[in-house]
């Protein structure tokens, strides 16, 4: 067969590809900094990072560099060997958190996944195979593989597949009396996110955090903590866990890990990994040396006092214009968040026009939703205060000729 003109549009999306997506109209095809360009040329401000995954922005030098430098040595070697750069990675985990033993995966889903494999593992053998129950929020977003969606609190996401993974109770996130009403001694795990991201960018408050330690401590519960979306320096500390200085049992991280290179981690400490024995979990790609190496020069440059004083600056500097914003157009009725994980919240009024909102604006400008009312901003890290005028302005005009037609 002759091949047709290798000419790649949009349409081409809906003629091969499996249609769980719907992607925006263009297709970028390059990007620096927190600006992308696509086929036309046109360029945009990125809010958006990949879903706060290139927190360095498009094309970091470093970057570059060190995935050419690592691409010229060693790839990939399965877990039948270790490697250099992912016993440094490991190392400067354990170094800077809580944590005293890493697991390496690919996705947030995986690192989930090996958690909550983990959290009922250590609680059958140290206590009993009665304790599996794992209490999670309404709302929670953890992953898409079935132990994950099942974890999640969206049934949008795990209805459909047949039975889920049994023992797990959701309940009102910030809502400490609905934990307490489930909690019992087969608990073995509650999963928190401290950001709701997917489900509104919704913090957790002080308190509930707090309480959640306590109920763990009190039943011999793992506490942990999904950072997939928060870690990585994304609310201005390299961990969100830093801010409610309560330390959990195991935590997740991946999207920022990798600046936009897939890798995910699963820190615990030692108490829970004294009982894990060989082989009874595993990956094939998990920690492989080009994610590692490129994973510790994001953490090289994240973890650093003045980079993280500068989210928090540059958080400040986006909320005082998205206020100015909803001064003059009047259609949020909330803005929340934590560095530079936003969300405004739509006024009713708007949210039955939210994904008509994001398509107008995605002419200039790439925004994230979360949940059905929110608009969600989760820029590059690095970006500059003159990008997020820049892009913000162009938000402001476009959502201005859109709620005025
Ligand atoms: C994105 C996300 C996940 C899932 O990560 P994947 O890499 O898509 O598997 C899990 N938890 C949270 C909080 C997330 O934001």
């Amino acid at each position: 067969m002759i091949l047709k003109k290798n000419i790649i549009t949009r349409k081409t999306f809906d003629e091969v590809m499996l249609p769980i997506y719907h992607p925006a109209s263009f297709i970028p095809v390059k990007g620096l900094g927190s600006r992308i360009w696509d086929q036309e040329g046109r360029d945009y401000i990125d809010f958006a990072s990949g879903i706060a995954v290139t927190a360095l922005g498009h094309c970091h030098p470093d970057l570059i560099k060190i995935i050419t430098k690592q691409s010229c040595m060693i790839w990939h070697t399965s877990n039948l060997f270790t490697n250099e750069p992912a016993l440094r990675l490991a190392k400067k985990l354990v170094d800077t958190t809580f944590a005293e033993r890493v697991f390496f995966a690919n996705s947030g889903a995986e690192a989930n996944e090996a958690a909550f494999k983990l959290s009922r593992y250590y609680s059958i053998k140290r206590f009993s195979n009665k304790k599996t129950k794992i209490i999670a929020f309404k709302q929670s977003f953890h992953g898409r593989t079935l132990f994950t969606v099942s974890v999640g609190g969206q049934k949008k996401y795990s209805n459909n597949f047949g039975p889920k993974v049994p023992d797990i109770l959701h309940v009102n996130f910030n809502d400490l009396n609905a934990v307490q009403s489930v909690v019992d001694k087969n608990t073995c795990a509650i999963v928190v996110e401290l950001i709701q991201g997917e489900g509104g960018v919704r913090p957790a408050n002080f308190q509930f955090i707090k309480g959640l330690r306590d109920i763990c401590n009190k039943y011999n519960a793992l506490l942990i903590f999904d950072e997939v979306q928060s870690g990585m320096g994304r609310t201005g500390k390299l961990f969100a866990y830093e801010h409610y200085k309560i330390i959990p049992d195991i935590l997740t991280t991946a999207k920022a890990l990798g600046g936009g290179f897939p890798i995910s981690a699963m820190l615990t400490t030692n108490k829970i990994s004294e009982l894990v024995e060989i082989g009874i979990h595993g990956t094939t790609y998990g920690g492989n040396p080009l994610a590692c190496a490129i994973a510790e020069k994001v953490f090289d440059i994240v973890n650093n006092k003045n980079f993280l004083q500068k989210v928090i600056d540059k958080g400040h500097f986006f909320f005082k214009i998205l206020y100015k914003i909803n001064k003059k157009l009047k259609i949020f009725q909330e803005i929340r968040g934590k560095g530079l994980l936003i969300g405004a919240v739509l006024k009713p009024k708007y949210i039955i026009k939210i994904h008509d909102i994001l398509k107008e604006v995605s002419k200039g400008v790439v925004v994230l939703s979360a949940g059905n009312k929110v608009i969600r901003f989760a820029p590059s890290l690095l970006i500059t205060k003159e990008e997020i005028e820049e892009g913000l302005e162009r938000f402001f005009q476009l959502t201005k000729e859109f709620i005025s037609r």
